[in-house]
């Protein structure tokens, strides 16, 4: 029951956009700042979405990853195989 457990680079950056938009509980908030705390490559991922929002504040639209940028930090993170989805039903 590890489904909620934001453990690895790929999850992080899978909430990583949620969490920047608030939508994560505290439990889940804490788990990533401590990934991102831990991690180099999860802290350039997120130091370069906040500098993308801090681009844009005053803009009230939710800022989301493009699909290829998110697929260019999946690759360069070795972590592009998205598709390998143990827990599909
Ligand atoms: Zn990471």
């Amino acid at each position: 029951m590890n489904k909620h457990l934001l453990s690895g680079c790929q999850e992080i950056i899978k909430h990583i956009n949620a969490y920047i938009d608030g939508e994560l509980d505290s439990s889940q908030c804490a788990q990533l700042e401590a990934h991102i705390d831990a991690c180099t490559d999860c802290q350039i991922v997120f130091n370069t979405l906040k500098k993308t929002i801090q681009l844009c504040q005053g803009d009230r639209e939710q800022i989301s990853l493009p699909p290829e940028v998110r697929q260019r930090l999946l690759d360069s993170l070795g972590l592009g195989d998205e598709n390998d989805d143990k827990d599909a039903q």
